[in-house]
């Protein structure tokens, strides 16, 4: 595979850029080698810099349900731009906007619109602080809710232990409002309830967590947790930024059958935009400046490109039911084939699927949480990625992601993929 132009441009974007990337995860520092430029994407597909093709499974880490440039998107969007790329007032798409989602998904009585899932989560959370007026807030070890400085908390020793920040440049002050959890168990956060009795404002989870791989929440302790959280005046926060219009018109929500108290969303709601939003109950909800107290902006919160965008996306899933169950289909004969491989070449690797968020683990250990999820070999991933790659899948750089299926998948990039699966494992595990 030639990357002579990808390797030149990466050479002179890391003069310029840090890391020569926007964001890290697109470096390849976790799988080795060096990030491909993309220039052109089609459906299913998209080319690097050099003209290589590639079937993507990474759809800009969610946003593409529907693959590369859909029709409806791109028209919508050159519409849009005809009349202004921004005006700092509201528009009419704003409001039928905020309609379409509270339609789709019904825990949303109100939502305002922002510019990232960043935006959305770190906005949530202090909404949920505002209304309870109480200061700290649990997250679960694993689950990822942007780059905040109180999101970016590991654990301590135990489930007890205050937050230490991940990076440098978060206070131990912002730390310390931050209680940490184990998904997926439910003593974890009884533990916490009672040793900060009356000081939590809110939860925050992903309900089928995607960044620490592929992770569903048990049906038992998510409906323990949601009435904990109404015992204790908790806000319950679902973070749907990855799950939300992907699992379901209705998000994870949906599929789990439990109202959240605010949700978040960004990614597929952008429909390749930057765009995020965050919603739920009324009463919550008119905290927000300037209904209330709860100070919130943006210079182009709900920007008419990014409305357009996102409306022709939540548009073509209201119109367009079906598509969930085309999406189980493709992402289930993947999955098929998958398995089908792995014990063709003698191996129990993990691999959990949700509709069509889907990840393979490199331990053949069950994966229910961050501690199992860790298990796996992330150097055997680094090399089956690369193997993919030269084969013509592109996946995510890096093992605790999701894989995506868009409805732009066809039977033949399927196989292909399933292919190039069993070639690799095969040549990785020699
Ligand atoms: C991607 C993601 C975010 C952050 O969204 P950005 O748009 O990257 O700021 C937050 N939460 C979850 C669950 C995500 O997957």
């Amino acid at each position: 595979m030639n990357i002579e132009t990808s390797k030149k441009l990466f050479e002179e974007a890391k003069k310029y850029i840090p890391g020569g990337v926007n964001s890290p995860v697109r470096a390849f520092k976790s799988v080795g080698g060096d990030p491909l430029f993309i220039k052109r994407g089609e459906g299913s597909k998209f080319w690097d810099a050099d003209g290589n093709e590639f079937i993507d499974y990474i759809g800009s880490w969610g946003p593409h349900l529907f693959g590369h440039n859909p029709h409806f998107i791109v028209d919508a969007l050159k519409a849009a731009i005809e009349n202004g790329t921004s005006f700092g007032a509201p528009t009419s798409l704003e409001v039928e906007m905020a309609k379409l989602i509270t339609e789709l998904v019904p825990s949303i009585e109100m939502v305002r619109m922002v510019n990232s899932g960043t935006e959305a989560t770190m906005s949530a959370v202090r909404a949920a602080r505002g209304y309870t007026g109480k200061e700290k807030f649990i997250k679960f070890e694993g689950c990822y809710h942007g780059h905040a400085d109180y999101f970016l908390i590991k654990a301590g020793s135990g489930a007890l232990t205050l937050g230490v920040p991940t990076s440098p440049g978060v206070t131990k002050g912002n730390a310390a409002d931050t209680l940490l959890a184990d998904y997926n168990d439910i003593n974890s956060i009884k533990k916490l309830v009672s040793a900060y009795k009356n000081e939590i404002a809110a939860v925050i989870i992903e309900p089928i967590a995607g960044n620490m791989g592929v992770v569903k929440v048990k049906d038992d302790f998510i409906k323990e947790l949601r009435s904990i959280c109404d015992e204790e005046k908790i806000v319950l926060i679902f973070d749907e930024v990855m799950t939300g219009f992907r699992v379901a018109a209705g998000g994870a929500q949906e599929v789990l059958g439990i109202r959240p108290d605010l949700s978040t969303f960004g990614k597929i709601i952008g429909g390749g935009l930057p765009v995020g939003a965050f919603g739920g109950k009324k009463e919550i909800m008119e905290k927000i400046a300037p209904s209330g107290p709860v100070y919130q902006a943006g210079t182009l919160s709900g920007n008419p490109l990014a409305m357009a965008a996102g409306y022709a996306a939540l548009k073509h899933i209201k119109d367009n039911p079906g598509i969930y169950k085309q999406l189980e289909e493709r992402s289930s004969y993947l999955e098929k084939g998958f398995k089908t491989n792995l014990s063709a070449v003698g191996k129990n690797y993990a691999m959990n699927r949700v509709g069509s968020m889907m990840c393979i683990f490199f331990t053949e250990d069950n994966v229910d949480d961050f501690k199992s999820a860790i298990k796996s070999d992330t150097i055997l991933y680094g090399k089956y990625f690369h193997e993919m790659l030269k084969r013509g899948v592109y996946l995510a750089p890096a093992q605790f992601e999701a894989l995506f299926v868009s409805t732009a998948h066809s039977k033949e990039d399927l196989d292909k993929t399933i292919r190039a699966h069993r070639e690799s494992l095969e040549f990785i595990l020699k």
